[in-house]
Protein backbone atom coordinates (compact mmCIF):
# COMPACT_ATOMS: atom_id res chain seq x y z
CA UNK A 1 0.00 0.00 0.00
CA UNK A 2 1.75 3.10 -1.24
CA UNK A 3 1.52 6.26 0.06
CA UNK A 4 3.62 9.46 -0.17
CA UNK A 5 4.04 11.99 2.02
CA UNK A 6 3.69 15.65 0.37
CA UNK A 7 5.14 18.52 1.38
CA UNK A 8 2.71 19.87 3.76
CA UNK A 9 2.76 16.64 5.69
CA UNK A 10 6.19 16.57 5.85
CA UNK A 11 6.24 20.26 7.42
CA UNK A 12 4.27 19.13 10.33
CA UNK A 13 7.09 16.83 11.39
CA UNK A 14 9.16 19.71 12.28
CA UNK A 15 7.03 19.97 15.26
CA UNK A 16 9.36 19.57 18.60
CA UNK A 17 11.15 16.39 19.21
CA UNK A 18 12.74 16.90 22.14
CA UNK A 19 11.32 16.63 25.91
CA UNK A 20 8.97 20.22 27.15
CA UNK A 21 10.29 20.73 31.09
CA UNK A 22 10.17 23.97 32.68
CA UNK A 23 8.96 25.55 29.22
CA UNK A 24 12.27 24.88 27.59
CA UNK A 25 12.76 21.71 25.00
CA UNK A 26 15.40 19.63 26.17
CA UNK A 27 17.76 16.97 25.05
CA UNK A 28 17.23 13.57 27.63
CA UNK A 29 19.71 13.12 30.15
CA UNK A 30 21.04 10.24 28.04
CA UNK A 31 21.35 11.98 24.67
CA UNK A 32 19.13 9.00 23.71
CA UNK A 33 16.74 9.69 20.81
CA UNK A 34 14.22 7.18 19.56
CA UNK A 35 12.05 6.85 15.93
CA UNK A 36 8.38 7.38 15.61
CA UNK A 37 7.57 5.90 12.23
CA UNK A 38 4.67 6.27 9.72
CA UNK A 39 2.93 3.64 9.93
CA UNK A 40 1.36 3.37 6.55
CA UNK A 41 4.73 2.74 5.34
CA UNK A 42 7.21 1.69 8.08
CA UNK A 43 9.19 4.99 7.39
CA UNK A 44 10.71 6.76 10.21
CA UNK A 45 8.94 10.31 10.59
CA UNK A 46 11.78 11.94 13.43
CA UNK A 47 14.09 10.92 16.02
CA UNK A 48 12.34 11.84 19.44
CA UNK A 49 14.03 12.60 23.22
CA UNK A 50 14.46 9.19 25.06
CA UNK A 51 13.19 10.34 28.71
CA UNK A 52 14.55 7.48 31.09
CA UNK A 53 14.29 8.02 35.20
CA UNK A 54 16.89 10.53 35.32
CA UNK A 55 14.42 13.17 33.44
CA UNK A 56 11.43 11.69 34.80
CA UNK A 57 13.06 13.49 38.29
CA UNK A 58 13.92 16.29 36.75
CA UNK A 59 10.30 16.76 35.18
CA UNK A 60 8.39 15.80 38.22
CA UNK A 61 10.61 18.15 40.45
CA UNK A 62 9.94 21.07 38.18
CA UNK A 63 6.08 19.97 38.01
CA UNK A 64 6.78 20.32 41.62
CA UNK A 65 8.00 23.62 42.21
CA UNK A 66 5.70 24.81 39.89
CA UNK A 67 2.63 23.24 42.20
CA UNK A 68 4.48 24.70 45.38
CA UNK A 69 5.35 28.20 44.17
CA UNK A 70 1.65 28.30 43.76
CA UNK A 71 3.00 29.36 39.88
CA UNK A 72 -0.57 27.61 38.93
CA UNK A 73 -2.76 26.39 42.02
CA UNK A 74 -3.02 30.48 43.19
CA UNK A 75 -3.70 31.73 39.67
CA UNK A 76 -7.64 32.08 40.13
CA UNK A 77 -9.71 29.70 39.11
CA UNK A 78 -11.58 31.74 36.39
CA UNK A 79 -8.07 32.80 35.05
CA UNK A 80 -6.69 28.71 34.98
CA UNK A 81 -10.03 28.24 33.08
CA UNK A 82 -8.94 31.15 30.38
CA UNK A 83 -5.78 29.29 29.87
CA UNK A 84 -7.14 26.07 28.58
CA UNK A 85 -9.79 28.05 26.41
CA UNK A 86 -6.48 29.49 24.88
CA UNK A 87 -5.17 26.58 24.18
CA UNK A 88 -8.76 25.08 22.97
CA UNK A 89 -8.45 28.34 20.26
CA UNK A 90 -4.99 27.56 19.38
CA UNK A 91 -5.50 23.67 18.80
CA UNK A 92 -8.53 24.67 16.25
CA UNK A 93 -6.70 27.20 14.47
CA UNK A 94 -3.98 24.26 14.31
CA UNK A 95 -6.46 21.81 13.33
CA UNK A 96 -5.49 20.81 9.80
CA UNK A 97 -1.64 20.72 11.09
CA UNK A 98 -2.50 18.55 14.23
CA UNK A 99 -4.66 16.45 12.34
CA UNK A 100 -1.93 15.57 9.91
CA UNK A 101 0.55 14.90 12.61
CA UNK A 102 -1.99 12.60 14.19
CA UNK A 103 -3.09 10.56 11.02
CA UNK A 104 0.78 10.54 9.95
CA UNK A 105 2.20 9.26 13.72
CA UNK A 106 -0.69 6.95 14.09
CA UNK A 107 -2.05 5.76 10.68
CA UNK A 108 -5.60 7.06 11.29
CA UNK A 109 -7.59 8.12 8.56
CA UNK A 110 -7.28 12.34 8.11
CA UNK A 111 -10.82 11.83 7.64
CA UNK A 112 -11.33 10.59 11.03
CA UNK A 113 -8.69 12.82 12.88
CA UNK A 114 -9.95 15.82 11.20
CA UNK A 115 -13.22 15.48 12.26
CA UNK A 116 -13.65 13.95 15.25
CA UNK A 117 -9.94 13.46 17.38
CA UNK A 118 -9.12 17.11 16.95
CA UNK A 119 -12.63 18.23 17.49
CA UNK A 120 -13.51 16.45 20.63
CA UNK A 121 -10.16 17.09 22.39
CA UNK A 122 -10.57 20.65 21.81
CA UNK A 123 -13.94 20.74 23.02
CA UNK A 124 -12.48 18.74 26.08
CA UNK A 125 -10.53 21.38 27.02
CA UNK A 126 -13.31 24.26 26.56
CA UNK A 127 -15.38 21.83 29.12
CA UNK A 128 -13.07 21.29 31.44
CA UNK A 129 -12.05 25.64 30.81
CA UNK A 130 -15.50 25.61 32.20
CA UNK A 131 -15.27 23.47 35.63
CA UNK A 132 -12.50 25.68 36.27
CA UNK A 133 -14.24 27.90 39.08
CA UNK A 134 -16.91 25.86 39.37
CA UNK A 135 -15.24 22.51 41.57
CA UNK A 136 -16.28 24.03 44.58
CA UNK A 137 -17.03 22.42 47.88
CA UNK A 138 -19.84 22.48 50.17
CA UNK A 139 -21.07 24.20 53.84
CA UNK A 140 -22.21 21.12 56.39
CA UNK A 141 -23.88 22.12 58.78
CA UNK A 142 -22.49 20.51 62.60
CA UNK A 143 -24.84 22.57 64.88
CA UNK A 144 -23.49 23.57 68.26
CA UNK A 145 -20.54 26.33 68.23
CA UNK A 146 -18.93 24.47 65.08
CA UNK A 147 -18.70 25.68 61.48
CA UNK A 148 -17.28 22.75 59.08
CA UNK A 149 -16.63 23.37 55.55
CA UNK A 150 -15.17 21.69 52.59
CA UNK A 151 -12.16 22.82 50.38
CA UNK A 152 -11.49 21.36 46.73
CA UNK A 153 -7.93 21.20 46.58
CA UNK A 154 -5.50 19.94 43.75
CA UNK A 155 -4.25 16.36 44.61
CA UNK A 156 -0.91 17.63 43.68
CA UNK A 157 1.66 16.26 41.03
CA UNK A 158 0.31 14.48 38.40
CA UNK A 159 1.86 11.67 36.19
CA UNK A 160 -0.51 10.44 33.09
CA UNK A 161 0.51 7.71 30.90
CA UNK A 162 -1.04 7.28 27.48
CA UNK A 163 -1.53 5.14 24.65
CA UNK A 164 -1.42 5.27 21.16
CA UNK A 165 -4.72 4.27 19.99
CA UNK A 166 -6.44 7.98 20.08
CA UNK A 167 -3.40 10.21 21.12
CA UNK A 168 -4.92 13.77 21.17
CA UNK A 169 -8.10 12.63 22.81
CA UNK A 170 -6.33 11.12 25.52
CA UNK A 171 -4.53 14.30 26.12
CA UNK A 172 -8.18 16.12 26.14
CA UNK A 173 -9.23 13.58 28.50
CA UNK A 174 -6.33 13.48 31.27
CA UNK A 175 -4.56 17.40 30.62
CA UNK A 176 -7.91 19.87 31.03
CA UNK A 177 -9.47 18.23 34.20
CA UNK A 178 -6.30 17.89 35.86
CA UNK A 179 -5.08 21.05 35.00
CA UNK A 180 -8.71 23.21 35.74
CA UNK A 181 -8.52 21.66 39.25
CA UNK A 182 -4.58 23.34 39.66
CA UNK A 183 -2.90 20.21 39.51
CA UNK A 184 0.37 20.41 37.24
CA UNK A 185 1.44 17.59 35.11
CA UNK A 186 4.34 15.16 33.71
CA UNK A 187 2.62 13.59 30.62
CA UNK A 188 4.32 10.29 29.00
CA UNK A 189 2.60 10.07 25.50
CA UNK A 190 3.25 6.45 24.12
CA UNK A 191 6.22 5.85 22.57
CA UNK A 192 4.62 4.45 19.02
CA UNK A 193 2.69 8.61 19.09
CA UNK A 194 4.63 11.39 20.56
CA UNK A 195 4.30 13.71 17.83
CA UNK A 196 0.74 15.44 18.32
CA UNK A 197 1.54 15.98 22.54
CA UNK A 198 4.89 17.87 22.00
CA UNK A 199 2.96 20.20 19.13
CA UNK A 200 0.06 20.47 21.87
CA UNK A 201 3.24 21.42 24.24
CA UNK A 202 4.32 23.85 21.85
CA UNK A 203 0.69 25.87 21.72
CA UNK A 204 0.60 25.53 25.77
CA UNK A 205 3.92 27.99 26.06
CA UNK A 206 2.06 30.47 22.99
CA UNK A 207 -1.05 30.21 25.74
CA UNK A 208 0.81 31.18 28.27
CA UNK A 209 0.89 28.45 31.06
CA UNK A 210 3.93 28.93 33.73
CA UNK A 211 6.82 26.73 33.48
CA UNK A 212 6.68 23.45 34.72
CA UNK A 213 2.67 23.27 35.41
CA UNK A 214 2.71 21.29 31.82
CA UNK A 215 5.88 18.76 31.21
CA UNK A 216 6.20 16.21 28.49
CA UNK A 217 7.90 13.23 28.24
CA UNK A 218 8.54 10.94 25.50
CA UNK A 219 10.01 7.59 26.18
CA UNK A 220 9.24 4.10 26.67
CA UNK A 221 6.71 2.33 28.96
CA UNK A 222 8.74 -0.28 31.08
CA UNK A 223 11.93 2.93 31.95
CA UNK A 224 10.33 6.19 31.33
CA UNK A 225 6.73 5.36 32.46
CA UNK A 226 7.67 3.09 35.32
CA UNK A 227 10.16 5.59 36.89
CA UNK A 228 7.01 8.11 36.71
CA UNK A 229 4.23 4.82 38.29
CA UNK A 230 7.19 4.60 40.88
CA UNK A 231 8.28 7.99 41.70
CA UNK A 232 7.76 8.57 45.31
CA UNK A 233 6.67 12.72 44.99
CA UNK A 234 4.06 11.83 41.83
CA UNK A 235 0.82 12.55 43.65
CA UNK A 236 -1.36 10.74 41.43
CA UNK A 237 -1.26 8.14 38.04
CA UNK A 238 -3.67 8.52 35.76
CA UNK A 239 -3.57 6.06 32.91
CA UNK A 240 -4.61 4.28 29.75
CA UNK A 241 -3.09 0.95 28.56
CA UNK A 242 -3.57 -2.68 29.09
CA UNK A 243 -4.69 -4.26 31.87
CA UNK A 244 -1.58 -6.05 32.58
CA UNK A 245 0.12 -2.45 33.27
CA UNK A 246 -2.63 -1.23 34.79
CA UNK A 247 -2.12 -4.05 37.29
CA UNK A 248 1.88 -2.81 37.38
CA UNK A 249 0.47 0.89 37.88
CA UNK A 250 -1.41 -0.30 40.94
CA UNK A 251 1.41 -2.14 42.66
CA UNK A 252 4.02 1.01 41.76
CA UNK A 253 1.67 2.48 43.97
CA UNK A 254 1.20 0.14 46.19
CA UNK A 255 5.12 0.35 46.94
CA UNK A 256 6.10 3.64 46.56
CA UNK A 257 3.35 6.23 48.50
CA UNK A 258 -0.43 5.47 47.53
CA UNK A 259 -0.39 7.68 44.85
CA UNK A 260 -3.95 7.92 43.78
CA UNK A 261 -4.72 5.93 40.42
CA UNK A 262 -7.31 6.04 37.77
CA UNK A 263 -6.98 4.00 34.96
CA UNK A 264 -8.91 2.97 31.66
CA UNK A 265 -7.68 -0.24 30.79
CA UNK A 266 -9.18 -3.02 28.04
CA UNK A 267 -12.03 -4.34 27.27
CA UNK A 268 -14.10 -7.19 25.38
CA UNK A 269 -17.15 -5.28 24.86
CA UNK A 270 -20.40 -7.20 24.44
CA UNK A 271 -22.58 -5.58 21.29
CA UNK A 272 -26.11 -7.37 21.65
CA UNK A 273 -28.37 -7.21 18.15
CA UNK A 274 -32.06 -8.38 18.43
CA UNK A 275 -34.48 -9.92 15.79
CA UNK A 276 -36.66 -6.46 16.27
CA UNK A 277 -33.73 -4.43 15.47
CA UNK A 278 -33.98 -2.00 12.41
CA UNK A 279 -31.55 -4.47 10.50
CA UNK A 280 -29.43 -1.81 8.62
CA UNK A 281 -29.18 0.64 11.18
CA UNK A 282 -27.71 -2.35 13.08
CA UNK A 283 -25.40 -4.13 10.65
CA UNK A 284 -23.81 -0.25 9.58
CA UNK A 285 -23.64 0.38 13.46
CA UNK A 286 -22.07 -3.06 14.40
CA UNK A 287 -19.84 -1.98 11.46
CA UNK A 288 -18.61 1.04 12.29
CA UNK A 289 -18.47 -0.29 16.26
CA UNK A 290 -15.45 -3.01 15.42
CA UNK A 291 -13.80 -1.26 12.44
CA UNK A 292 -13.50 1.77 13.43
CA UNK A 293 -10.02 3.35 14.56
CA UNK A 294 -8.59 0.04 12.54
CA UNK A 295 -10.47 -1.49 15.58
CA UNK A 296 -7.92 -0.13 17.79
CA UNK A 297 -10.49 0.97 20.35
CA UNK A 298 -10.48 -0.44 23.93
CA UNK A 299 -14.43 -0.21 23.71
CA UNK A 300 -14.90 -1.72 20.12
CA UNK A 301 -17.91 -4.14 19.78
CA UNK A 302 -15.62 -7.22 19.64
CA UNK A 303 -17.97 -9.97 21.14
CA UNK A 304 -20.85 -9.02 18.51
CA UNK A 305 -24.13 -11.35 20.19
CA UNK A 306 -26.70 -11.79 17.31
CA UNK A 307 -30.34 -13.16 17.97
CA UNK A 308 -30.67 -16.60 16.23
CA UNK A 309 -33.57 -15.86 14.39
CA UNK A 310 -32.04 -13.09 12.34
CA UNK A 311 -28.47 -14.35 12.67
CA UNK A 312 -27.91 -15.91 8.97
CA UNK A 313 -29.15 -12.89 7.39
CA UNK A 314 -26.97 -10.31 9.79
CA UNK A 315 -23.83 -12.17 9.41
CA UNK A 316 -24.31 -12.00 5.28
CA UNK A 317 -24.93 -8.12 5.37
CA UNK A 318 -21.63 -7.37 7.88
CA UNK A 319 -19.53 -9.55 5.77
CA UNK A 320 -20.67 -7.77 2.55
CA UNK A 321 -20.17 -4.31 4.26
CA UNK A 322 -16.70 -5.35 5.76
CA UNK A 323 -16.27 -6.36 2.30
CA UNK A 324 -17.21 -2.87 1.06
CA UNK A 325 -14.76 -0.98 3.92
CA UNK A 326 -12.01 0.72 2.06
CA UNK A 327 -8.57 0.02 2.89
CA UNK A 328 -5.74 2.26 1.96
CA UNK A 329 -3.82 5.71 2.39
CA UNK A 330 -5.13 7.12 5.48
CA UNK A 331 -4.73 10.73 3.25
CA UNK A 332 -7.39 9.71 0.70
CA UNK A 333 -10.66 11.18 1.22
CA UNK A 334 -11.99 7.85 0.35
CA UNK A 335 -10.48 5.87 2.95
CA UNK A 336 -12.40 3.94 5.75
CA UNK A 337 -9.41 2.18 7.13
CA UNK A 338 -5.43 2.23 7.63
CA UNK A 339 -2.76 0.68 9.06
CA UNK A 340 -2.84 -0.69 12.46
CA UNK A 341 -0.04 1.39 14.25
CA UNK A 342 2.66 -0.82 14.00
CA UNK A 343 4.87 -3.82 13.29
CA UNK A 344 4.35 -5.27 16.85
CA UNK A 345 0.46 -4.68 16.41
CA UNK A 346 0.14 -5.96 13.05
CA UNK A 347 1.62 -9.01 14.21
CA UNK A 348 -0.37 -9.69 17.05
CA UNK A 349 -3.78 -9.05 14.97
CA UNK A 350 -2.30 -11.64 12.42
CA UNK A 351 -1.85 -14.06 14.89
CA UNK A 352 -5.00 -13.90 16.61
CA UNK A 353 -6.65 -14.44 12.96
CA UNK A 354 -4.70 -17.31 13.34
CA UNK A 355 -6.15 -18.49 16.16
CA UNK A 356 -9.54 -17.86 15.41
CA UNK A 357 -8.99 -20.14 12.63
CA UNK A 358 -7.25 -22.88 14.41
CA UNK A 359 -10.23 -22.96 17.05
CA UNK A 360 -12.32 -23.89 14.32
CA UNK A 361 -14.41 -19.93 13.82
CA UNK A 362 -15.72 -19.53 10.56
CA UNK A 363 -13.49 -17.00 8.50
CA UNK A 364 -16.07 -15.24 5.91
CA UNK A 365 -13.65 -12.03 4.76
CA UNK A 366 -10.51 -11.13 5.23
CA UNK A 367 -7.73 -12.62 7.17
CA UNK A 368 -4.62 -11.49 5.07
CA UNK A 369 -2.18 -8.40 4.72
CA UNK A 370 -3.01 -5.59 2.06
CA UNK A 371 0.16 -4.80 0.06
CA UNK A 372 3.71 -4.97 1.07
CA UNK A 373 4.50 -1.70 2.86
CA UNK A 374 2.89 -0.05 5.85
CA UNK A 375 0.61 -2.80 8.76
CA UNK A 376 -2.82 -3.06 7.19
CA UNK A 377 -5.05 -5.62 7.28
CA UNK A 378 -8.28 -6.54 5.48
CA UNK A 379 -11.29 -5.80 7.34
CA UNK A 380 -11.82 -9.78 9.00
CA UNK A 381 -15.04 -11.23 9.98
CA UNK A 382 -15.37 -14.76 11.93
CA UNK A 383 -18.72 -16.56 12.29
CA UNK A 384 -19.96 -19.09 14.70
CA UNK A 385 -17.38 -18.04 17.43
CA UNK A 386 -18.16 -19.25 20.58
CA UNK A 387 -17.92 -18.10 23.95
CA UNK A 388 -14.91 -20.23 24.93
CA UNK A 389 -12.51 -19.47 21.99
CA UNK A 390 -9.91 -16.94 22.62
CA UNK A 391 -11.17 -14.56 19.88
CA UNK A 392 -13.89 -14.28 22.08
CA UNK A 393 -12.25 -13.65 25.44
CA UNK A 394 -8.92 -11.44 24.73
CA UNK A 395 -8.89 -8.15 23.10
CA UNK A 396 -7.80 -8.13 19.70
CA UNK A 397 -7.62 -4.67 19.21
CA UNK A 398 -7.80 -4.85 15.58
CA UNK A 399 -9.89 -4.90 12.32
CA UNK A 400 -11.78 -8.89 13.36
CA UNK A 401 -14.95 -9.09 13.75
CA UNK A 402 -16.21 -12.02 15.88
CA UNK A 403 -20.38 -12.86 15.53
CA UNK A 404 -21.98 -15.18 17.86
CA UNK A 405 -25.29 -16.20 18.55
CA UNK A 406 -27.89 -16.04 21.39
CA UNK A 407 -30.98 -17.49 22.09
CA UNK A 408 -32.93 -15.47 24.76
CA UNK A 409 -32.19 -12.21 26.96
CA UNK A 410 -31.85 -13.52 30.15
CA UNK A 411 -28.71 -16.31 27.83
CA UNK A 412 -27.60 -13.44 26.08
CA UNK A 413 -27.49 -10.84 29.12
CA UNK A 414 -25.67 -14.00 31.64
CA UNK A 415 -23.14 -14.31 28.46
CA UNK A 416 -22.07 -10.67 28.01
CA UNK A 417 -21.78 -10.44 31.83
CA UNK A 418 -19.30 -13.77 31.65
CA UNK A 419 -16.10 -11.79 31.37
CA UNK A 420 -13.42 -10.14 33.16
CA UNK A 421 -13.91 -7.01 31.35
CA UNK A 422 -16.79 -4.39 31.33
CA UNK A 423 -15.95 -1.08 29.64
CA UNK A 424 -18.83 -0.81 27.51
CA UNK A 425 -21.62 -2.77 25.73
CA UNK A 426 -24.67 -1.92 23.24
CA UNK A 427 -28.26 -3.16 22.29
CA UNK A 428 -29.62 -2.80 18.86
CA UNK A 429 -33.70 -3.17 19.67
CA UNK A 430 -36.75 -1.65 18.89
CA UNK A 431 -38.22 -3.03 22.07
CA UNK A 432 -37.46 -0.18 24.99
CA UNK A 433 -38.07 -3.31 27.79
CA UNK A 434 -35.28 -4.96 26.56
CA UNK A 435 -32.79 -1.84 25.56
CA UNK A 436 -33.70 -1.33 29.78
CA UNK A 437 -33.10 -4.99 30.45
CA UNK A 438 -29.51 -4.52 28.98
CA UNK A 439 -28.65 -0.92 30.02
CA UNK A 440 -29.41 -2.01 33.75
CA UNK A 441 -27.98 -5.59 33.67
CA UNK A 442 -24.92 -5.62 31.82
CA UNK A 443 -21.77 -4.94 34.14
CA UNK A 444 -20.35 -1.81 31.36
CA UNK A 445 -19.42 1.74 31.89
CA UNK A 446 -20.80 3.06 29.44
CA UNK A 447 -24.43 1.47 26.94
CA UNK A 448 -25.11 2.28 23.97
CA UNK A 449 -28.86 2.06 22.76
CA UNK A 450 -28.96 1.59 18.68
CA UNK A 451 -25.61 3.68 18.68
CA UNK A 452 -21.78 3.01 19.62
CA UNK A 453 -18.90 4.86 20.37
CA UNK A 454 -20.97 7.96 20.87
CA UNK A 455 -18.94 10.20 22.99
CA UNK A 456 -19.35 13.93 24.47
CA UNK A 457 -17.11 15.76 26.73
CA UNK A 458 -19.64 15.67 29.20
CA UNK A 459 -20.40 12.14 29.48
CA UNK A 460 -18.65 10.22 31.29
CA UNK A 461 -16.50 6.99 30.71
CA UNK A 462 -14.82 4.13 32.27
CA UNK A 463 -15.22 1.16 32.99
CA UNK A 464 -16.19 -1.80 35.24
CA UNK A 465 -13.86 -4.71 36.56
CA UNK A 466 -10.74 -4.91 34.73
CA UNK A 467 -11.68 -2.41 32.62
CA UNK A 468 -10.27 0.41 34.71
CA UNK A 469 -11.03 2.56 37.93
CA UNK A 470 -12.89 6.08 37.53
CA UNK A 471 -14.24 7.84 35.48
CA UNK A 472 -12.90 9.98 32.85
CA UNK A 473 -14.59 12.65 30.75
CA UNK A 474 -17.64 15.23 32.26
CA UNK A 475 -18.45 16.27 36.08
CA UNK A 476 -17.12 12.71 37.38
CA UNK A 477 -13.24 12.96 36.42
CA UNK A 478 -13.05 16.62 38.82
CA UNK A 479 -12.97 13.39 41.71
CA UNK A 480 -9.88 12.01 40.33
CA UNK A 481 -8.21 15.60 40.65
CA UNK A 482 -9.49 16.57 43.75
CA UNK A 483 -7.98 16.09 47.05
CA UNK A 484 -11.51 17.29 49.86
CA UNK A 485 -10.01 18.72 52.46
CA UNK A 486 -12.58 18.82 55.98
CA UNK A 487 -12.19 22.61 57.58
CA UNK A 488 -14.15 22.66 61.25
CA UNK A 489 -13.78 26.31 63.06
CA UNK A 490 -14.98 27.08 66.53
CA UNK A 491 -16.88 29.43 66.51
P1 LIG B 1 -0.22 -1.31 24.46
O1 LIG B 1 0.06 -2.74 24.68
O2 LIG B 1 -1.51 -1.06 23.80
O3 LIG B 1 0.91 -0.52 23.87
P2 LIG B 1 0.50 -0.50 27.10
O4 LIG B 1 -0.32 -0.64 28.32
O5 LIG B 1 1.72 -1.34 26.97
O6 LIG B 1 -0.49 -0.70 25.90
O7 LIG B 1 0.94 1.01 26.91
C1 LIG B 1 0.18 2.14 27.26
C2 LIG B 1 1.08 3.19 27.84
O8 LIG B 1 1.69 2.65 29.00
C3 LIG B 1 2.22 3.63 26.95
O9 LIG B 1 2.50 5.01 27.17
C4 LIG B 1 3.38 2.79 27.44
O10 LIG B 1 4.65 3.35 27.19
C5 LIG B 1 3.10 2.76 28.93
N1 LIG B 1 3.70 1.62 29.66
C6 LIG B 1 4.00 0.38 29.19
N2 LIG B 1 4.57 -0.37 30.14
C7 LIG B 1 4.62 0.40 31.27
C8 LIG B 1 5.08 0.20 32.60
N3 LIG B 1 5.60 -0.96 32.98
N4 LIG B 1 4.96 1.21 33.49
C9 LIG B 1 4.41 2.39 33.12
N5 LIG B 1 3.96 2.65 31.87
C10 LIG B 1 4.06 1.68 30.95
Amino acid sequence: MATTITAPQQACVSTPTRMLINNEWLPSASGKTFATLNPATGEELAQVAEADSADVDTAVAAARQALESGAWRRISPAERGRFLTRLADLMEQDADEIARLETLDNGMPFSVARMVAVPLTVSLFRYYAGWADKNHGKTIPMGGEYFCYTRHEPVGVVGQITPWNFPLLMYGMKLPPALAMGNTVVLKPAEQTPLTALRIGELAIQAGFPPGVINILPGYGPTAGAALANHPDVDKIAFTGSTEVGHSIMEASGRTNLKRVSLELGGKSPNIVFADADMEQAIEGCHQGLFFNQGQACCAGSRLFVEDRVYDQFVEKSVARAKSRTVGDPFDAATEQGPQVDATQFNRVMSYIDIGKQEGAELLTGGCRVGNNGYFIEPTVFANVKDDMKIAREEIFGPVMSILKFHNIEEVVARANNTSYGLAAAVWTRDLGKAHAIANNVKAGTVWVNCFEVFDAAAPFGGFKQSGIGREMGEYALQLYTEVKTVIMKH
